[in-house]
């Protein structure tokens, strides 16, 4: 697996762990006192190291979500935070059977012990404020970070230009996941743009728009999955605009 670091700023990167199959997106945003690593991807590239090269502050890390290319790097970290609704999910997925679906390659080891976000939790990493916002929907705990100061979104898997998946074991019901994006939407005037964990990046955050017209067409009957043969097994598989909806 490779990996390239790429400066968003003076004070955040994206890295971005990748193969010819696989690519996922992480983010190291540095404060005055700390730093918080957003997602951990699959675990075959020495993330502590790359971190530490890029700041020298203390790191906690925190996951969108539970699935297997999102926690592989957590083992070298000391503090790793999760919502409390992913952690069935988190231990399911570091089994090394579903750690070997994306590579075969030799991996890090997962964090057995994590912590668990409180509600309204905000992580102050000195002048620099996150904040995590519950999203359930591609997981029933997945969530989103806001940073206030920049006016940056980071969304995980939640609203990626691609397809959501709501299709997959441990996913919230259609009508959550679209209570979870009218609350991102309701709060657009506080970002600017978004990060997702995989394809496009940034994306606008209208995109978010469409996965709740998409969300709403299903429930209400106007719009309708076609069975479809995917990647993650036959599901039915709305497109709607520059998006997606597995379900
Ligand atoms: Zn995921």
């Amino acid at each position: 697996m490779k990996h390239q670091e790429k400066k968003l700023d003076e004070h955040t990167w994206i890295i971005e762990e990748y193969d010819d199959n696989v690519s996922v997106y992480m983010y190291l945003l540095e404060g005055e006192k700390e730093a918080l690593l957003i997602d951990t991807g699959l675990g075959a590239i020495p993330l502590y190291t790359i971190c530490k090269e890029l700041t020298d502050r203390p790191i906690r890390v925190a996951l969108t979500h539970g699935h297997v290319d999102h926690i592989g790097g957590t083992g070298a970290f000391n503090e790793v935070w999760l919502a409390k609704e992913d952690e069935v999910l988190y231990h399911v997925h570091s089994e090394l059977n579903m750690r070997n679906i994306f590579t075969k390659e030799e991996l890090f080891p997962v964090k057995g012990e994590l912590l668990y976000f409180t509600k309204h939790m905000v992580f102050e990493l000195g002048k620099r404020t996150v904040e995590v916002i519950p999203t359930p929907g591609h997981s029933v705990g997945s969530v989103c970070f806001l940073d206030k100061e920049r006016r940056w979104l980071f969304t995980g898997d939640t609203c990626c230009k691609a397809h959501v998946l709501l299709q997959m074991e441990y996913a919230s019901s259609i009508s959550t996941y679209r209570e979870s994006i009218q609350c991102l939407w309701d709060r657009r005037q506080e970002y600017d743009i978004t990060w997702p964990g995989h394809h496009d990046k940034p994306v606008k955050k209208q995109i978010i728009k469409d996965f709740l017209e998409a969300a709403d067409g299903i429930l209400n009957g106007t719009m309708e999955g076609k069975y479809t043969e995917l990647p993650m097994g036959k599901a039915r598989l709305l497109e709607y605009r520059e998006i997606g909806i597995e379900y």
